[in-house]
Order: C-alpha cells, then structure tokens, then sequence
C-alpha cells in the first residue's frame, strides 16, 4: 500500500500549483542531481516582440515583413506570433500552398508564387542561401525565389523569476544546472551566462536535445536522477526520456501535459526547487 504521506504530499504540491502524476516521482524527486530547462517560454517568457527589421539589397522592410508573415501563418511557435504581430494585417490563406514546417529551422512555402523561406541560419546554409548575421539576438531570415531578402530580429525576455530558480536549485544541492536551446549559440550563452546556468547547449533540433540527455545519462550514476522542463513546443520526446519530464502548464501543449511526469500550472521555474523541499518533507513524514 502507499503511505498515506504520499497523497499529503501530492495533494500539498497541487495546492502550489505542482501537479505530481505520481508518489513515484515525489520519491524520485529526493535523487535529483541535474536539472536540465529548455529556454524558450520555459525560462524566458516565449513572448517575443521584433526590434529590427533589416532589408537586403532589392528588399523594402515592408516586403521582407510581409513575406515573414506568409510563411508564419499556420505556425504557433512564438516566434512567428512576434512577426504575425508586428505584420498587424490578415493573410489571405488563399495565396499559400507547399507549406512546410521544419522544426527546430523554420519554415517553407509557396505565397503568391514565390518560394518563401523563413527561418535560422541553419536553414539558410542548408538551402545555400547567403545570409548576414547580425552579432546578437534572436533571427528570423528570409529568402524569396532564392534571393536572400534581409532579417527580422526578435527578442524575448527572461521569466521574473529565473535567476532566482537556478540559485535555489545550487542552494538545494543540484550538481548541475543545464540549458537546451534550439535557439542561436550567443542568444543562449547570454541567457546562461545571465541566469548562472553551470551549461549551455544550442542550435539542437529537437532529436539532437534528447541526444544530448543520453549524453548525460553516461556521465551521471543511475542514482542521480534527471529532470528535464520544458514548454513541450517539439520538446515532447525529452519530457518523456527524463528521470522527471517537468511540463510548464500554461503555455505547454496539450501532448507536453500528457508526456510529463509533473506539471507546473503557473509556468514558474521556481516551482521546481519548490517540488524539491516539498519532496523532501514528504520523506520525512513517509518514513
Ligand atoms: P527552443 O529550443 O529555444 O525552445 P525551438 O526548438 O522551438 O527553440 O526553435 C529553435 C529555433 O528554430 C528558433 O530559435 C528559430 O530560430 C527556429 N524556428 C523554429 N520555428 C520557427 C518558426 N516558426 N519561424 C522561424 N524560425 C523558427
Ligand atoms: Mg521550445
């Protein structure tokens, strides 16, 4: 039978807004040694606003803004919410077709009979368009009938409480503190460094961020469990390789609730240092 400090338990944390699927993982949460964020709209807040728009040769800004917004139209991701909305006008659908979404890149399609590419630099070396990057931030570049036609530069701001979450995790005894980001190399040092994250690891498609949760799996004991939060946008197959696969709930997906092992309906990560102490007084009472 399950002791009864179990449900005092995860009953305590739902109170707080912790929805724990199971009194195996408030036990597991007692190992924990590594805990590994996503960054977007897990430790920054996913809304992103554009900053700069960067036409190139033969480009207005108006065009290379409008082409953005075609491309962005069926996606989610928050960054094509920041270009829709900068956009501020509605696309008639009627002008698109090939669309295609590639995770982790960007997009592609046909609009107005021009082939649209909207999306990072690996996108850009992949259809061998020649790009410039800006020094910093977060890109979108964009490439009409295979001429390059300028950036949009986006950006996003750190949740309020993120540095704090990563000081509670060392203050608890966390060994490392580890970010996975499909996001720009200098966009994720910035943050890493901001925040005080022990590692930084970007540009990932999303099956090179479960590779790199095996890579960690060889250099931890199987003792030291792994945690991995995420806003389970394309993120759901690492939820679901993690010891704990921690979904933020608000603006997480109905399939990232559905694969994590916990849920924090307020999308702070502090909440996680939070499981931690409650999974620890839980013991005490437990046995
Ligand atoms: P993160 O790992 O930060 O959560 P994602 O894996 O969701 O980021 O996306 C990684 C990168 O892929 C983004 O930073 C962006 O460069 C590119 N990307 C993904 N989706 C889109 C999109 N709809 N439009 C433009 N770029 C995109
Ligand atoms: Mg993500």
């Amino acid at each position: 039978s399950i002791p009864l400090g179990f449900f005092g338990g995860i009953g305590g944390a739902s109170k707080k807004g912790i929805l724990i699927k199971g009194s195996n993982y408030l036990e597991a949460l007692n190992d924990v040694k590594y805990v590994v964020f996503d960054k977007t709209g897990t430790l920054t807040k996913g809304v992103f606003e554009v900053t700069e728009i960067a036409a190139a040769a033969g480009f207005s800004n108006e065009e290379l803004l409008k082409y953005a917004a075609f491309a962005e139209v069926y996606s989610s991701h928050p960054i094509a919410l920041s270009i829709k909305k900068a956009y501020g006008k509605t696309v008639d659908e009627k002008v698109l077709q090939d669309y295609l979404e590639v995770a982790g890149q960007g997009i592609k399609v046909q609009a107005e009979g021009r082939e649209i590419l909207a999306g990072n630099r690996k996108l850009m070396i992949e259809e061998k368009i020649d790009f410039t990057e800006p020094k910093e931030g977060t890109v979108v570049h964009v490439a009409v009938d295979r001429k390059y036609a300028g950036y949009i530069l986006i950006s996003d701001q750190e949740k309020d409480d993120a540095k704090t979450a990563i000081q509670q995790l060392k203050a608890l005894g966390i060994k490392k503190t580890i970010m996975l980001t499909g996001d720009a190399k200098g966009v994720g040092d910035a943050v890493g460094k901001n925040l005080g994250i022990d590692e930084v690891y970007a540009e990932l498609l999303p099956h090179q961020k479960v590779e790199e949760i095996e890579k960690l799996f060889k250099r931890k004991s199987p003792k030291e469990k792994l945690i991995f939060v995420g806003d389970g946008i394309n993120d759901t197959p690492v939820l679901a390789r993690a010891d704990i696969g921690i979904a933020m709930g608000g603006l997480g997906s109905d399939a990232a609730i559905e694969a994590a092992d916990i849920v924090i309906m307020t999308d702070e990560p502090s909440k996680i240092a939070d499981a931690l102490k409650l999974a620890k007084r839980t013991k005490g009472i437990v046995w």
